[in-house]
């Protein structure tokens, strides 16, 4: 069986990055850039054997990798060498490898798939995009000196792969810096198959890739929530009652500890509910007195509060009032203000509606008002 290895070049110091830390061990989504470099090839069951390379500096960010872990050089060819070397101290030398950089975390598996395909049939083969911007040369004074000719020029990304043994050959045999493998392959005339690249696939290089890098990886893992909050108030003595933050003059009152909001109360349940964090009754318990006759917004922005610590925003709110009486639609254009003040939720993304049911139950004999709640968490 074909025996396929790859490495990673992890020894760049990336000084255009910026942020003192080299970029291959900068967190972007929660984790190191080599990690998410790592996953993408680790995920590849063709692939074999993982060589890390790295700089001597670094020793403190590979000691818990399982891969092998070589020193890098004084430059990019002789990082690459030295992980080649290792392959060739290995048991049993891979047949092809795949050279990649550790600064390209969104490498997909389709890409490296593409590669590997490739291998099957060429001596070498490497990702590249074509130029489609209009090239110019520029002076020293920042001018446009000419237009260039962009045919036939690509961008050229990794995984590079190659027959193990001739990118060997060629290392060994290359003298000068070279830009990547593809240099170093082509001055030995090892022919190189151009394979379609991928516009995500880029190098993080300056501190507006690493943004761009957090945005697709958290995009791939985008974390939407919906919560769902009931309640059910008991009407008594009074002379109002206040739903979603409105005060309605009403013959009778709603029963509660606080000011008992029942439309407010589902709708900060349905938050505590998304974010996975109890209800009310545990935030603000009922044996506590200080939260008798409370104003429900006190409940509805702590919830709103805690959304926002863990980064999630509302996106939506959607409210049903059930009861007979009073009526509600003349009064839910104000509810909808009152709660997107609170919330801080665009007006145009909330909804109070109500409905009756139809003289059914305790709430269609008016012994009191229940509410249901949806609402949508986007972590931001
Ligand atoms: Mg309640």
């Amino acid at each position: 069986m074909t025996k396929t290895a790859a490495i990673i070049v992890a020894a760049g110091r990336g000084e255009r990055a910026g942020g003192g830390t080299p970029k291959q061990w900068r967190i972007i989504a929660g984790r190191r850039v080599l990690d998410w470099t790592l996953d993408a090839f680790r995920a590849i069951p063709e692939i074999g054997e993982i060589i890390i390379v790295h700089h001597s500096d670094d020793l403190a960010h590979v000691f818990n990798l399982t891969e092998t872990c070589v020193l890098g050089g004084e430059t990019r060819d002789a990082s690459v060498r030295n992980g080649l070397e290792a392959l060739v101290r290995s048991d049993t030398p891979p047949d092809r490898v795949l050279i990649h950089d550790a600064a390209r975390p969104l490498v997909s598996r389709d890409l490296i798939m593409r590669v590997l395909k490739e291998l099957d049939y060429n001596d070498a083969a490497a990702p590249a995009l074509p130029v489609v911007d209009a090239l110019w040369r520029g002076n020293a004074a920042g001018h446009v000196d000419s237009a260039q000719d962009r045919s036939g020029l690509y961008r050229a990304q990794t995984p590079q792969g190659f027959r193990f043994a001739s990118i060997l050959a060629a290392h060994e045999a290359f003298v000068g810096i070279a830009a990547d493998d593809v240099e170093v392959a082509n001055a030995a005339d090892i022919d190189v198959q151009i394979v379609l690249g991928d516009e995500n696939n880029f190098k993080i290089t300056t501190p507006a890739d690493f943004a761009r890098a957090e945005q697709i990886l958290r995009g791939a893992e985008m974390d939407v929530r919906t919560g769902n909050g009931f309640d059910v108030h008991r009407f008594g003595d009074g002379d109002h009652v206040i739903l979603c933050g409105v005060t309605i003059p009403y013959a009778r009152g709603l029963q509660g500890h606080s000011d008992a909001d029942v439309g407010m109360h589902a709708i900060t349940d349905a938050i505590y509910g998304a974010l996975g964090d109890g209800d009310i009754g545990q935030h603000f318990p009922p044996s506590d007195p200080q939260w008798k006759g409370a104003a429900s917004e006190i409940f509805l922005k702590h919830a709103c509060g805690l959304a926002e610590q863990r980064s999630f925003k509302i996106t939506n709110i959607d409210c049903t009032l059930i009861c007979e009486t009073p009526k509600i639609g003349p009064h839910a254009p104000d509810m909808k203000s009152k709660l997107a003040e609170i919330t801080q939720v665009n007006v145009d993304r909330i909804s109070v509606k109500a409905t009756t049911s139809e003289r059914l139950g305790f709430t269609g004999r008016g012994e009191g008002i229940a509410s249901i709640a949806t609402i949508t968490l986007v972590q931001a």
